[in-house]
């Protein structure tokens, strides 16, 4: 049979992750941490295995997990919705976000994107039967240029996907892109997907504007997260998606046939875990650290770079070095130098090759000082 996405082989992530792997390269492509996460939270599981809660939980999250999520999205972002209807627990952000997708894109239908951009909404749109629009994301700064989406919105325009903190770049959204964004799709039915999975990673006193602190776009937007990133958990693969009831309602269809529920112990932890506001409000200094020290590192070297705004990567730009095609640098920099980066082509449909590298910085400060000396004779 033919295949229902004939382009699409491993994600770069899994392409970088096994060259490192073979090449016992420092890997600071794939976005994970290197260090364990919270002693306390392990414990948390194990309490709850032992104690029994080992069966499925309910579709749509537990409700303390739920519960938990509001209370926090209130206070960060002056906004509570409602945890009966309003919130969902998703297994990982990757699938808030394929059931959001999945929920709203009908055959024909657009959704713009602003490249470069995560790997996992095209393929979705496309599955669905629509068209992913890429609009790109203006240089040197990554910035949204509002008026380039405004000439590709059409009758046909079903959704725009933002992602702020901004994977891969770390550039952030302002509160005068959430405006403008706004006046756009006014008087239009369009819909906004926001992903913001890196929101605890602001850096230099800036704070993450959320589309939910927003009035006219959280009663039109899926916003999606993931405890993936916010307490070092990546492989527990538990997210979560807000919206209105409406469009929780249609998101909670596609839940309950993609995995109907995810991990009951996993989420009982997390629960309880929320209580101490300190693990995400001291995040920022946390990731900063580590961006300001791997900045130190890279001082030494031949990459140019901007510091990071958000999330924990690091975009260098390497121009001044080779000119070689970035996929086929990262692939050299991983066997000859011992150091694996993610080539930002990747995140462009089309491969638009602006000779930049993504370094995550989610690292000991052993690895990124290790890292730093390799690249240092580059
Ligand atoms: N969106 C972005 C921008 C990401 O970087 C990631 C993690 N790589 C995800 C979504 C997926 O998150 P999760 O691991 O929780 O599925
Ligand atoms: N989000 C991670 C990154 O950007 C990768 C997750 C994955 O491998 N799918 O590196």
């Amino acid at each position: 049979p033919s295949s229902k996405l004939p382009d699409i082989g491993s994600s770069i992530f899994t392409v970088m992750s096994s060259l490192a792997a073979e090449h016992k390269a420092i890997n600071l492509s794939q976005g994970f941490p290197d260090f364990n996460c919270p002693e306390p939270l392990i414990q948390l599981v194990s309490k709850y295995m032992q104690a029994g809660f080992n069966q499925y939980a309910p579709m749509t999250g537990m409700p303390q997990l739920r519960h938990k999520i509001s209370l926090k999205t209130d206070k960060m972002y002056g906004y509570c919705p409602n945890p009966e209807t309003e919130v969902t627990v998703t297994s990982g952000a990757t699938e808030a976000l394929n059931a959001a997708i999945t929920a709203v894109v009908k055959p024909g239908d657009e959704v713009v994107l602003l490249e470069p951009c995560y790997d996992s909404y095209a393929p979705v749109i496309r599955l669905c039967g629509g068209s992913p629009i890429y609009v790109p994301l203006a240089l040197p700064n990554f910035s949204v240029d509002w008026d380039h989406v405004k000439r590709r919105i059409s009758s046909r325009t079903r959704m725009i996907i933002i992602n702020t903190p901004h994977n891969p770049t770390g550039a952030v959204m302002s509160k005068h892109d959430m405006d403008t964004l706004a006046n756009l799709i006014e008087g239009t039915d369009i819909l906004v997907l926001s992903d913001e999975v890196y929101e605890h990673m602001v850096f230099d006193g800036q704070q993450h504007y959320s589309v939910l602190q927003h009035p006219q776009l959280r009663e039109r937007s899926f916003v999606v997260s993931s405890f993936g990133k916010t307490y070092h958990i990546t492989g527990w693969k538990i997210g979560y998606a807000v919206a209105p009831a409406q469009l929780t309602s249609e998101l909670r269809k596609m839940h309950q046939f993609i995995t109907f529920s995810s991990p009951t112990p996993l989420q009982l932890a997390i629960a309880d875990f929320m209580e101490e506001e300190k693990h995400y409000l001291e995040l920022p200094n946390f990731y900063q650290a580590k961006r300001d020290l791997f900045a130190a590192q890279l001082k030494n070297t031949r990459f140019e770079f901007i510091p990071s705004a958000g999330t924990y990567f690091q975009l260098v730009k390497y121009d001044s070095i080779t000119q070689e095609f970035d996929q086929d640098f990262a692939k050299r920099l991983t066997t000859e130098t011992g150091v694996a980066a993610i080539p930002v082509s990747a995140f462009y449909h089309d491969k638009t090759d602006n000779k930049y590298l993504r370094f995550c910085f989610a690292k000991s400060e052993e690895t990124l000082q290790a890292a730093g000396e390799k690249l240092a004779k580059v």
